[in-house]
């Protein structure tokens, strides 16, 4: 008994010192421009590896270079439920068959039941690119994950981008993956829930979260905490922009009048949800008896 505390001393300093010199690394793929580039976050220890959302397209999630990083994928965390974020991960775990696939109840409830519909939607669009079914995630309830000593923590997130959403952050790295609340020199998706207000508010509890040097957004390239603010100045903008009645037209062309460098300005097109926004209703052979699409543009 006498020896047990120099004994756990010995292992407390042992398990510091393994963990000062093993920091988790952080690898992100950031998918093809027409495949809406969301980003795969890879955190490798040293032997094994938890990846954070997959790809869209199959193609895209073939290169998301698990295999190449010589680590085991244990685990696969999927922020929330949007069809660029888990659709393309068949590549991923065919070669990982044993790799859980975690995320909350809210998620995984909106995966299971809405994927048909997502599947039959993008069919029309990218066939190739659709599985023909949809690995639905185990409902993970507990705080965090570990990967070789390192904790890997559930943010459950308020109403953004989404309804349901989760981050993941991760205290020894100082980092935060936190999924489509913040989208990095793009253009973001309002289609699901268009409230300005309810996501700046979930922006600003960020803040609240620990201390943050890295941020992994779920569109565009990883950078600083300072992406929060610029998201909350991104999301006003579109606000004062996007007042009640107004066209989709006028809020694309008023977003990327204002922003003319940022990415994916396809996403300010479909905030009506997808559909006539992308391919037009003439296009896709909507009789304009039934859909005469929108008035003409004013010069
Ligand atoms: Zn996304």
């Amino acid at each position: 008994m006498r020896h047990t505390l120099p004994i756990l001393l010995m292992l407390a300093s042992f398990a510091t010192e393994v963990h000062a010199q093993s920091p988790l690394r952080f690898q992100m793929y950031e998918g093809a421009d027409p495949a809406l580039f969301p980003n795969s976050i890879l955190i490798m220890g040293e032997r094994e590896a938890v990846l954070i959302d997959g790809q869209w397209w199959l193609s895209e999630g073939a290169k998301v270079a698990v295999e190449q990083s010589g680590r085991e994928l244990t685990t696969v965390l999927i922020t929330h439920a949007h069809p660029d974020h888990y659709t393309g991960l068949a590549p991923v775990l065919e070669r990982f068959p044993d790799a859980r696939v975690l995320a909350r109840r809210a998620v995984q409830e909106v995966i299971r039941y809405e994927y048909p519909a997502k599947l039959r939607h993008w069919q029309e669009l990218v066939p190739d690119e659709m599985p023909v079914e949809v690995p639905v995630p185990e409902i993970f309830d507990g705080d965090s994950i570990m990967l070789e000593g390192h904790e890997i923590r559930f943010v459950d997130l308020g109403p953004g981008e989404t309804l349901h959403a989760t981050a993941f952050y991760i205290p020894s790295a100082s980092a935060l993956v936190v999924g489509d609340l913040i989208f990095n020199g793009t253009h973001a998706y309002f289609a699901d829930l268009d409230n300005p207000d309810i996501w700046i508010e979930t922006l600003e509890s960020l803040h609240d979260i620990g201390p943050i040097d890295t941020i992994y957004p779920g569109h565009g390239p990883a950078g600083g905490p300072e992406m929060i603010d610029a998201m909350i100045e991104y999301i006003a903008a579109y606000k004062s922009a996007a007042p009640p009645r107004t066209r989709v037209a006028d809020i694309a062309r008023a977003m990327t009048a204002r922003y003319p460098d940022y990415r994916g300005a396809v996403l300010l097109w479909v905030t009506r949800g997808p559909g006539f926004g992308l391919s037009g209703a003439a296009e896709l052979g909507v009789p304009p008896e039934v859909f005469p699409g929108p008035p003409p543009e004013e010069q």
